[in-house]
């Protein structure tokens, strides 16, 4: 028995054990098949799925450890508005669209289905959700062999690598993300505009997220202004390469 054969059952037997009042006889009407749509056939309207609600994870460091990559201002109020209002705006527009998706994933495989506020805001909370977790404070970040071994096979070098990223993140006009992913066993580099990212069907750039950098003003600006090269040059030492590793095939 499936889920929607097992709640309509549910349902009539728990209609069938009580008492018809008016009101009961209201609720059945609502809940059963109109008079002439396929007489015998199962019944179409089943109680909602609760709508799918995302979440902003817990910052994994303090404001100030990634200093002086990225100074402290500038993660709490990336943190605490930025990613913070595309959580809130995302669970609105879910709600208010009547977005049904099975989970976060579906939802991005999906998302050129959805409205513009659905699409920029859930991608603006997974995008964050995921960067934070890639960094971590500069002390202790060397590269697992297994990161290394990647690279070099995808790239020849880990500074040709560099190169490669830091140009996809100097060339994205305007805002978006710079990625790592991982495509069929090859690793790729590309960027994205605004909150898109490689795990939607709408993106340009497909594959398995390893690592993001915003490369949004929102993210540098305070500190860096307008040398985004040199935002991007300080953040190294603050990539979580244990964290690209666990998500290396
Ligand atoms: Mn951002």
């Amino acid at each position: 028995m499936d889920r929607k054969q097992f709640l309509s059952r549910s349902l009539k037997a728990s209609l069938g054990a009580l008492v018809a009042g008016p009101a009961l006889a209201n609720m059945a009407a609502g809940t059963t098949t109109p008079e002439g749509e396929g007489a015998g056939g199962p019944p179409t309207a089943v109680p909602p799925a609760p709508a799918l609600q995302l979440a902003q994870v817990p910052l994994p460091y303090a404001y100030d450890a990634l200093e002086p990559a990225i100074d402290a201002a500038t993660m709490e109020i990336h943190y605490t508005k930025h990613h913070a209002a595309y959580v809130k705006n995302v669970n609105e527009a879910i709600a208010a669209e009547g977005v049904v998706a099975k989970d976060e994933a579906d939802l991005l495989a999906r998302i050129g289905t959805f409205s513009a506020k659905v699409r920029n805001n859930a991608g603006g909370t997974w995008n964050h959700n995921f960067f934070w977790q890639v960094m971590s404070p500069a002390i202790g970040n060397s590269h697992p062999s297994k990161v290394t071994d990647a690279i070099n096979a995808s790239f020849g070098s880990f500074d040709k690598f560099k190169e490669t990223f830091t140009d996809a993140a100097m060339k994205r006009f305007g805002s978006g993300w710079a990625w790592l992913v991982e495509q069929d066993g090859k690793l790729a580099i590309g960027s994205t505009p605004n909150q898109d990212n490689p795990l939607m069907d709408v993106s340009e750039l497909k594959g398995t997220p390893l690592l993001a950098l915003d490369v949004w003003e929102h993210a540098y600006y305070l500190k860096y202004q307008n040398k985004r090269n040199e935002y991007v040059a300080n953040w190294w030492p603050v990539v979580n390469w244990a964290a690209v590793a666990e998500r290396l095939r």
